[in-house]
């Protein structure tokens, strides 16, 4: 394992300049699927003088983005993307072929959660497969990145005997394999990728770890070189950590607010600890987002694969599939919402973001209903994503049009623009994130 700041990555290693680089140090680069992750690395790759070719199944979402229109909603990434568009830096297809001119491609698809919680990776098989198909046609040295979150061992065991046996090329000495996990926070990813905290390079061999140590030359964070395993682990763990961090949270937060105590002020107490840590301490109405959940629930998988009992990501599970339904008790202390208007305010897993995937609001929205309410949703950004799944609910236009219509407000997602306690008169506010302070308020851990 080799730690080393990124922007001193080559030096400190004494190895010499890439002799694959065409333009000193800047790449040609396809980038297969371009969702959330794919356009944003695509975007910030181009951005830093690399040609990017984002390559995506759907015809739709690469004509948008062919007229620079982005398809998901994350703050800086549009002007980014109109940017390299206009300076020729970036550009879409549906066609493969298009990675044959790419040094450097990155697998940047989706990897949904099975029935069983172990990830489903059909779209990984299915882009590895077109990969290795075009490997067969290249002479010259290319390097295959795993940018999806996967379970440890999938880029060893599945992805690169894919590419093998679709190019009839060897691993390590015909093309190279490496597995880059990708940390940005949605809302925050075009920051989050020009900023790390940290790069990550698993490699299954010497030279696909300096085609990416090259790529992320001048980025100024550490960089630590492992085995395409271990990198796929640090992502899984970093994910299930942080989860557990919430779910302990909220579960502390849950016992504050029974004893009176405003869980806010212990978590500040608690942050003053270096080794807590400030961070990661908001008490709430769970988690959600395309990854936490999914990330957790595949190593809980693993585990079981492993003959090990997760009894602490099991419970981090549990903790948060309950704990939206405290919104409701909190609601029901007050009021029945039987036949009553309530309103949610923020649908999506939190706030700068569109992404509806497996947020709290889905359960507390399906209860309210089960409750015989009226619901009224609002959200800036993320409506027309939850329409797809809760079409029999009310849309409303503003935020106040959804108070106005209603008899109680629950707060799920912590947008700006709920913040102000004017929107909410003397009508009762159940919060969930720690957004405003109302004549008529009750706190979920506070
Ligand atoms: P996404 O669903 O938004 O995008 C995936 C894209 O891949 C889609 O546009 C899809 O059409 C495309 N695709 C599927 N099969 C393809 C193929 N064979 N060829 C070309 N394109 C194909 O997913 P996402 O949120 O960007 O996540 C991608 C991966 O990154 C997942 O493994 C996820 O866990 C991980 N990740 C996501 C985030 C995040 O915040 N969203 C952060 C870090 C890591």
């Amino acid at each position: 394992m080799l730690l080393v700041r990124a922007a001193h990555a080559i030096n400190i290693n004494n190895q010499s300049p890439m002799p694959f680089s065409i333009r000193g140090g800047l790449m040609r680069i396809a980038i297969i699927g371009t969702g959330y992750v794919g356009l944003v690395t695509g975007a910030c790759f181009a951005d830093l003088g690399n040609d990017v070719v984002c390559i995506d199944v759907i015809e739709d979402k690469v004509r948008a983005i062919n007229e620079g229109k982005v398809p998901i909603y994350e703050p800086g990434l549009e002007g980014l993307l109109r940017k390299q568009l206009a300076e020729g830096r970036l550009r879409a297809t549906t066609d493969m072929d298009a990675m044959l001119g790419a040094e450097v491609s990155f697998l940047c698809v989706g990897t949904p959660s099975r029935k069983d919680g172990s990830l489903d990776l059909k779209y990984v098989r299915s882009a590895a497969r077109a990969v290795g198909e075009r490997l067969a046609l290249m002479d010259r040295r290319h390097t295959v990145v795993v940018k999806s979150t996967v379970m440890p061992g999938t880029t060893r065991d599945v992805v690169l005997p894919i590419l093998e046996r679709t190019s009839g090329h060897r691993s390590g000495k015909d093309f190279g394999v490496a597995m880059n996990p990708e940390f940005l926070k949605e809302g925050m990813a075009v920051h989050d990728f020009m900023h790390p905290d940290r790069i990550v390079i698993g490699a299954e061999d010497d030279d696909a770890a300096k085609v990416l140590s090259e790529l992320y030359l001048g980025f100024d964070c550490p960089m630590l070189r492992v085995d395409t395993a271990t990198a796929e682990m640090v992502k899984v763990a970093s994910n299930a950590f942080l989860a557990t961090r919430i779910s302990f949270v909220n579960e502390v937060g849950n016992v504050c607010k029974s004893l009176g105590i405003d869980f806010r002020k212990v978590a500040e107490g608690m942050g003053l600890d270096p080794r807590v840590g400030r961070y990661f301490l908001r008490a709430g109405c769970g988690f959600g987002g395309s990854c936490f959940p999914k990330d957790l629930k595949g190593l809980i998988a693993v585990s079981k694969r492993q003959n090990i009992r997760p009894l602490l990501l099991e419970a981090v599970q549990r903790v948060n599939q309950v704990q939206p339904d405290r919104m409701l008790s909190l609601l029901e202390q007050h009021i029945d919402p039987h036949g009553k208007n309530i309103a949610v305010l923020g649908l999506a897993f939190k706030p700068d973001t569109d992404d509806v995937r497996e947020a709290s609001s889905h359960r507390v929205v399906l209860r309210l209903r089960k409750k015989g309410a009226n619901v009224f949703v609002y959200d800036p950004k993320a409506m027309d994503n939850f329409r797809r799944e809760h079409p029999d609910v009310t849309y409303c236009r503003t935020a106040r049009e959804c108070v106005d219509a209603s008899d109680a407000v629950l707060l799920l997602t912590e947008w700006k623009e709920f913040e102000d306690p004017s929107l909410y008169g003397d009508k009762l506010v159940v919060d969930g994130r720690g957004v405003v302070r109302t004549k008529n308020y009750e706190g979920i851990c506070w």
